[in-house]
């Protein structure tokens, strides 16, 4: 949580956050709870590009944001948050920049590690949300399983070329990650070329208001929903999914305990 939590807006907060302000699912209240919330965004690529700048923008008031790359020239066709004049910097510090000249408001915390079994817990336990946006399935299966041992939600993002999907994750209320995927891929089948600049944009974006209607309690997770956004197409389709009662992560025959597991 941030270092101080206001009990009222300034006029400063009033002005910036006057949409809002306007929208009675949000008001004065919702808008203080998305002062005083966090969340953790993993990657700082194409994917994480809108979603913080959104959840900074929304005045989310501590941002983590976790990434060891820096920014390389072909990262700009897509990942917003940076800028040529970052190329060569840890994303995480361009990133901090960008976020700070939007909303300097905003705890922006950094984390240039990689998420391991040693660090994701204590890292993710600082957080009440966790926003995914990375392309590998290790992370996604290691932030799935301690997300359900602290209990804590996580949005999911993928893309692929033209494609993208969001999904989200809240322990003993639906699926986890390994009920949506059991197994990781093979590595034939991983994307070996795009994506379209602009579909982190969309995706992104729809897993930035996923984290702000959870942040708020406002709406309808998608939960136990896997939406899919087809580019080419120009279309999106919501797909149910089950939980599995034989998950090795939250399935009832994990020692008979529901979404919960230890962080292995
Ligand atoms: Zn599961």
């Amino acid at each position: 949580m941030p270092a101080s939590c206001p009990v009222t807006l300034s006029p400063q907060q009033r002005e910036r956050y006057h949409r809002h302000l306007s929208l009675p699912e949000v008001g004065e209240a919702g808008q203080l709870k998305l002062l005083s919330s966090s969340a953790l965004v993993v990657g700082a690529g194409g994917l994480g590009s809108p979603i913080a700048l959104y959840l900074a923008a929304a005045g989310v008031g501590k941002l983590g944001l976790v990434d060891m790359d820096t920014v390389e020239l072909s990262n700009l066709q897509r990942q917003v948050l940076h800028s040529t004049e970052s190329l060569g910097q840890a994303k995480v510090v361009s990133a901090r920049r960008a976020l700070g000249r939007l909303n300097p408001e905003v705890d922006v915390q950094t984390y240039a590690v990689q998420l391991d079994t040693g660090n994701v817990a204590e890292i993710l336990g600082g957080y009440d949300v966790a926003v995914l946006a990375v392309d590998n399935f290790a992370t996604r299966y290691l932030v799935n399983d301690a997300a359900l041992a602290l209990g804590a939600p996580v949005v999911h993002g993928g893309i692929y070329r033209f494609e993208g999907q969001v999904t989200v994750c809240l322990p003993d209320r639906g699926p986890c990650y390994r009920c949506h995927v059991p197994d990781p891929p093979p590595d034939a089948l991983m994307p070996t070329s795009g994506p379209l600049g602009v579909l982190p944009g969309v995706i992104g974006c729809i897993q930035a208001t996923e984290t702000i209607k959870l942040l708020l309690g406002v709406g309808e997770p998608l939960v136990g929903r896997l939406l899919t956004y087809d580019a080419l197409e120009g279309s999106f389709h919501t797909f149910r999914v089950r939980r599995d009662p034989g998950c090795p992560a939250c399935g009832v025959r994990n020692n008979g305990q529901l979404g919960r597991r230890p962080v292995p």
